[in-house]
């Protein structure tokens, strides 16, 4: 069998939103405009980026033996994803996040894991079978991470890149990193990784060469609305982004993550993959909610036909 499937492990939510005209203060009540409930969880963002933008997607992840759950799944099953490696918790909840949404596409955040925090490497070892066939690993760090270690382990035991996208940012061992083909933080988990504030390309350039310096292959620092800044096989290049309206920019970094390793697997080269995943993540922030924004194949083609980005004008 052809090895150009992408192997996801990571959280799935259930995402609660209400928008407002500006995000609340502590201690401080405000009315909401709008309450939408959304699939999300970057994991499962990531999974469903990509299976839209065309790849063939197995997603590991644990969801609990609830109504968020069957919803989760049907959703992936929706989506063409294989779900025969998800599990369902007995005890745990499915996770869930409280998300709120400015006016301007400013979000704030909270999230209870539930079974994803459960997700173990046994999970991961069962999985084996779907390595066999994928070429890339895409993971993240809403999970544990000893089983992202062992994730990550397992696919470069079978010959897989690894795409970590390291969000939500947190300190990682050389041991991983090591493993990783290429590490994907946006500009905070950059500067967080780093010690090096990133606000720009050339901050990201001088981040970058520290995260290089640690043992990963390549580095891409997503810089929002700017689009991205690459570093890889001693290039340096900025990738910009395409100019779109903003409503809600919850999970732009996960649709870049999957329609990236999409594009990877698919042998793009990586100035390339990377204006396909700027397009595709810049489709989503037109669109409120994480996985509902995830744009299909042939609308991140038509953006990439009609052009239209920073570099354009
Ligand atoms: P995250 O969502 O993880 O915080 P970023 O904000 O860096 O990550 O966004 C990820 C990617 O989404 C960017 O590299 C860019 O391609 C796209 N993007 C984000 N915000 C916008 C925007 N306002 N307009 C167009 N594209 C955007």
């Amino acid at each position: 069998m052809k090895k150009d499937g992408i192997l996801v492990v990571g959280s799935s939510n259930t995402d609660m939103i209400i928008t407002l005209d500006r995000l609340p203060k502590p201690g401080e009540t405000l009315m909401g405009r709008r309450f939408v409930t959304a699939a999300g969880g970057k994991g499962a963002n990531q999974a469903v980026g990509a299976a839209r933008a065309g790849g063939r997607v197995t997603l590991v992840a644990r969801l609990g033996r609830d109504m968020f759950g069957d919803q989760a799944l049907a959703g992936f099953i929706k989506d063409g994803i294989n779900t025969d490696f998800i599990q369902r918790d007995r005890d745990l909840p499915s996770g869930a996040a409280l998300i709120f949404v400015a006016k301007a596409g400013e979000n704030c955040i909270a999230v209870a894991s539930g079974a994803n925090g459960k997700l173990c490497p046994a999970d991961v070892r069962r999985a084996r079978p779907a390595f066999a066939h994928a070429a890339v690993l895409l993971t993240q760090l809403e999970t544990p991470l000893p089983t992202v270690q062992a994730a990550v382990d397992l696919a470069a035991a079978c010959g897989m890149r690894v795409i970590l996208n390291p969000a939500p940012a947190r300190p990682l061992p050389d041991r991983l990193l090591r493993r990783v083909f290429l590490i994907t933080p946006n500009e905070t988990e950059a500067g967080l990784l780093t010690g090096i504030r990133v606000d720009g390309a050339a901050a990201a350039a001088r981040a970058a060469d520290k995260l290089l310096a640690r043992g990963v292959q390549a580095v891409i620092i997503t810089l929002g609305a700017k689009g991205a800044f690459a570093a890889y096989q001693g290039r340096r290049q900025l990738v910009p982004g395409f100019k779109m309206k903003a409503v809600d920019t919850t999970a732009a970094g996960d649709v870049f993550n999957g329609a990236l390793a999409v594009a990877l697997a698919e042998g793009q080269p990586m100035a390339q993959a990377i204006r396909f995943a700027n397009a595709a993540a810049a489709i989503s922030v037109t669109r409120l909610g994480a996985q509902p924004s995830a744009p299909k194949r042939g609308e991140i083609m038509r953006l990439l036909a009609k052009g239209g980005n920073n570099e354009d004008r």
